[in-house]
């Protein structure tokens, strides 16, 4: 057992340690660091809450421990770099969930009934706040899972007057915060089982408003809410340590969530409203143009000639595993005296920083991996432009296509190099579900195939 004052010191000691590990987190070179300051500030906050007053039943707490840290190393380790979306997502559920069930616990606990006075309404608001948050969180999370696992179509669920229902459900909720707020004991329990059931299908319905190409915001958006609804669930249990950590996940999760917004040419507000205004769920533009492809003996030819050379790799690059040989070829292209670049852009493949994990794996060198706002600029310069596995961040409709659900999605503007291979393995659509005009443009031709065996068939025919 340890003193309040040796518990307050821990937690401050371990809120310090997740703001370095959230800091170290921001660039690659540091994130091991930050990880480890992660771990480190966890199993003290564990530690110390563990060891406070009041605490009893080690036992359960102890098994608890156990069986979830056992769960979480083998879904760790089974899982695809590829399937981390839904596993961060599936994860926000929890939080939300136990931010809801705290919230009940809590308004039911015989302790917070002796509370008065003003100290008896904050109380009440923390649980309705709580429970709100955390119910948005748990069932918009598991849409989200459901979208990214590909069990729930990526196509959005846009109603006609959706924003003055879920106006009309906020003001209810405010109403019945207000009756909720003014019965004594737990007599407002069916108050708070009505908005949670309220809660629960706005957050339902929040995210299947988002289409496809949004996602990465509503992941985003939704770590944020994760951050709250565990903030929230710090202020019900009275834990300092909570509240900051919750805190800090909230508002870099909002950071995030801007940054994406930024990328993707979105608004926040409306992010956080749910939908983007009345988007459509395909473009209504007629492809033009023949799609041309070529062998793979041709394009190494192309990469021999070109002096400049750009690869966009994509989902399907992460897909394939095909980094490795793209390190390679790289090498070989470089040793031969070429410029080659990576243009990365904010939202390729299915988590934030997915290409930059894959290609710093694969220890492709980092001065050669561009941003999207670096490399556009000099694309109209560029022999060869490579789009490995991509194709919604390099669609050119997000520009042309005013009818297209991606239109004013900031792209890489492949097409404007001199050529552009596009390798995929069919005309297949991307995660938006949207056709991509560029196969069907001049300079472009289709390399069709498994990502990671073209490039080792193209790397043969360049040694
Ligand atoms: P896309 O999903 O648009 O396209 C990937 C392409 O890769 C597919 O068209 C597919 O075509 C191809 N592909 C799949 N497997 C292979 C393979 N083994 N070998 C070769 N090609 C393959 O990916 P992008 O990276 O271009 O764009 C990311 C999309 O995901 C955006 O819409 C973004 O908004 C969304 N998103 C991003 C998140 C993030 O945080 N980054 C999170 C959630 C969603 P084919 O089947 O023909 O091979």
């Amino acid at each position: 057992m340890i003193s309040q004052q040796i518990q307050t010191a821990a937690y401050l000691f371990a809120s310090i340690l997740f703001i370095l590990s959230l800091g170290g987190l921001s660039s690659q070179e540091s994130a091991k660091r930050g990880v480890f300051f992660g771990i480190v500030g966890m199993i003290i906050a564990i530690l110390s809450t563990m060891l406070g007053e009041g605490v009893q039943g080690y036992v359960y707490i102890i098994v608890a421990i156990a069986i979830a840290s056992a769960i979480g190393i083998i879904v760790a380790r089974k899982v695809e770099m590829t399937s981390m979306p839904q596993l961060v997502a599936i994860l926000h559920s929890f939080v939300g969930l136990a931010a809801v069930l705290v919230g009940f616990g809590s308004y039911l606990d015989p302790e917070t009934h002796t509370l008065v006075g003003a100290e008896h309404s904050i109380h009440l608001v923390e649980v309705y706040i709580g429970v709100f948050i955390g119910a948005i969180t748990f069932t918009g999370s598991i849409i989200a899972w459901g979208k990214l696992q590909g069990t729930i179509a990526s196509k959005p669920l846009a109603y006609k007057g959706r924003h003055a229902v879920n106006l009309t459900l906020m003001l209810v909720v405010l109403v019945l915060g207000v009756m909720f707020a003014m019965k004594p004991g737990i007599e407002g329990i069916t108050e708070l089982y009505i908005m949670t059931a309220i809660a629960a299908f706005i957050g339902v319905m929040l995210v299947m408003a988002i289409g496809g190409a949004d996602m990465p915001v509503v992941v985003s958006m939704l770590n944020s809410y994760s951050g709250w609804a565990a903030s929230a669930a710090g202020f019900m249990l009275g834990n300092d340590l909570l509240i900051v950590t919750g805190a800090l996940v909230g508002s870099s999760g909002a950071i995030l969530s801007i940054i994406m917004c930024d990328a993707m040419n979105r608004s926040f507000l409306s992010v956080i409203f749910g939908g983007f205004g009345e988007s459509s769920s395909g473009s209504s533009v007629a492809m033009e143009g023949e799609v041309t492809a070529a062998t793979h003996e041709e394009v190494a030819a192309m990469l021999k000639e070109a002096r400049s050379v750009v690869i966009v790799p994509g989902y399907g690059m992460a897909v394939a595993k095909a980094q490795y040989p793209i390190r390679d070829m790289v090498e070989m292209l470089r040793k031969a005296g070429k410029n080659v670049r990576f243009a990365i852009h904010p939202v390729a493949g299915r988590l934030p920083g997915h290409m930059n994990v894959l290609l710093a794996e694969a220890n492709v060198p980092y001065d050669i991996v561009m941003e999207m706002d670096e490399i556009n600029p000099d694309l109209p310069s560029t022999d060869v432009v490579m789009v490995i596995g991509a194709n919604d961040i390099v669609n050119p409709g997000a520009q042309e296509d005013a009818s297209s659900p991606i239109y004013g999605m900031p792209v890489i503007e492949v097409w404007k190099s001199e050529k552009v291979i596009v390798m995929k393995r069919s005309m297949a659509a991307g995660y938006a579900g949207v056709e991509n005009p560029l196969f069907y443009k001049d300079n472009t031709d289709m390399l069709y195939g498994d990502a990671k065996d073209s490039v080792d068939k193209i790397n043969a025919f360049l040694k």
